[in-house]
């Protein structure tokens, strides 16, 4: 039996940095991840792998529009292949380089199925190797939950993890959700040729989007060419022949392939015929302020406890636990995790919505600027979408929205001036280099007040 300080399950965002982090503090850590799955989800099924399909469409979208910048690109082509060869080879040198990372941080590696059991043991799936340690976190993230109703055959009937490894472009997909996921991935596929249905149930896109957001980019992600359908149900799938047929608001459908895409749930597996019972709330691993299970000594961070499910929430949780346990008195505060979307255009928001602050009873200011009418954004052919600042009437940001070219690094301006309590006046003086986008989230905040130049 090998004893440690630290034993972490699970080689996500969530657990390889806690394991690094703690071993270059001088703990003896074991890290143990199913064999070749380091980076979690995240690398392997999720963030890198979408985005790396995302930047093919999106290059294929700017060869088909050359003719924007005056450019003459002639017939335009793609190969499938090498576009799934270059997001592998982007996973694998990404996965490799977290493994030398923990080998040097002095992590001990264990690539297996992990099994908890009791008295803070950790047993590898085929018996070969038992772990013993004084602490035990459970990072083992989530999987794809698909009603049990669907059909099962992966063949035809996808989760995100088929879809990222497809052998090719299917003629017709119907996207069951549209949320992140199905957003993302149906752009891709669109893109390069499927004819693309999303349904979601809900009555708007990307449900925890700002409202008005959502409608406005509603018709955007027509134009390009999805079919979307809010507030309608998948009422049936099944299989027929190599096709799906599909009911969808009563009405018969039929797509070469489906994306099922209507969220995850936690990875129960480690708890998987071992009679322990670890307290769950709502699917997740119930914990309390320090992280820590229903059984002392056994922590959860990540996907497998409550909070928004990204990567950066789950590397957020490392780190607060890490900071704990060096004596640090902190805890877990979700209120500013930003959500991104990194379809074309590109959508964030973080902090409070104007939903949430009206409900709130809350007073507020409203600042916007339209990429139309900023410099950088029409040189790269961008101007469309806007930045939606939400202010307290003494300057302090209470929330964002932003939708057009890289909202996802210009939220950072946003979330930055909430932590750290930036009222509107101070960030004002901060001098942001011309031309660029972030000169557009200045003015939306200048604007709040009429103070924007050209607001
Ligand atoms: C298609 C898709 C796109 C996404 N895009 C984004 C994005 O752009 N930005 C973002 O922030 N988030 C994104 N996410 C979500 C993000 O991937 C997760 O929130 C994040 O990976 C969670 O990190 P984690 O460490 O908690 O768990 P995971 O990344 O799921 O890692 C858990 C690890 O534990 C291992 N494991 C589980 N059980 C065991 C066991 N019993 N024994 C051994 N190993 C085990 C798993 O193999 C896995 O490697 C995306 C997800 C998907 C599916």
């Amino acid at each position: 039996m090998h004893k440690f300080d630290l034993i972490v399950v699970g080689g996500g965002p969530g657990g390889y940095p806690l394991a690094a982090l703690m071993a270059r503090k001088g703990w003896k850590v074991a890290v143990v991840d199913k064999a070749g799955e380091f980076g979690g989800t995240c690398l392997n099924w999720g963030c890198i792998p979408t985005k790396a399909l995302l930047a093919s469409a999106k290059g294929l979208h700017f060869l088909k529009n050359a003719g924007s910048f005056g450019l003459e690109a002639g017939q335009t082509s793609f190969n499938w292949q090498k576009i799934q060869a270059r997001k592998d080879q982007i996973v694998d040198q990404l996965r490799q380089g977290i493994v030398k990372m923990l080998e040097k941080s002095g992590v001990t590696i264990f690539n297996g199925y992990a099994r908890l059991m009791p008295d803070k043991k950790v047993v590898l799936a085929d018996n070969s190797e038992i772990l013993q340690a004084d602490k035990i976190v459970l990072a083992v993230g989530s999987i794809p939950a698909a009603p049990p109703v669907f059909p099962r055959n992966r063949e035809i009937f996808w989760t995100s993890d088929q879809a990222l490894q497809a052998g090719e472009i299917p003629g017709s997909l119907l996207v069951v959700g549209g949320g992140v996921i199905g957003l993302e991935l149906g752009q891709v596929f669109g893109e390069f040729g499927s004819k693309v249905t999303i349904v979601e149930m809900m009555p708007q896109i990307l449900p925890g989007l700002d409202n008005a957001t959502a409608r406005r980019l509603l018709p955007v992600f027509k134009k390009a060419g999805l079919e979307i359908f809010t507030g309608k149900k998948v009422e049936s799938l099944e299989q027929d022949g190599n096709r799906a047929k599909a009911i969808i608001d009563g009405s018969e459908r039929y797509f070469d392939r489906v994306l099922i895409a209507v969220g995850r749930k936690v990875n129960h597996a480690f708890m998987q015929d071992t009679g322990l019972k670890i307290e769950l709330e709502n699917g997740f691993i119930k914990i309390d302020e320090k992280f820590c299970s229903s059984v002392p000594g056994v922590y959860a961070i990540g996907d497998a406890i409550k909070g928004p499910m990204l990567a950066h929430k789950a590397t957020y949780d490392a780190m607060t636990l890490a900071h704990q346990w060096l004596g640090e008195k902190i805890k877990a505060d979700y209120s500013l995790v930003p959500s991104c979307v990194y379809t074309y255009p590109e959508i964030s928001w973080v902090g409070q919505s104007e939903e949430s602050l009206k409900t709130a009873g809350v007073e507020f200011k409203i600042g916007r600027s339209l990429f139309s009418a900023n410099g950088k954004a029409l040189i790269a052919c961008e101007g469309d979408g806007q930045i939606k600042t939400l202010l307290s009437p003494d300057g302090k940001l209470l929330g964002a929205v932003i939708w057009g070219p890289e909202a996802s690094n210009l939220i950072n301006e946003s979330t930055m001036m909430a932590q750290f309590n930036i009222d509107s006046h101070a960030f004002s003086r901060m001098i942001h280099p011309h031309p660029t986008l972030s000169e557009a989230f200045m003015e939306s905040v200048e604007n709040a007040f009429g103070g924007g130049v050209h607001g």
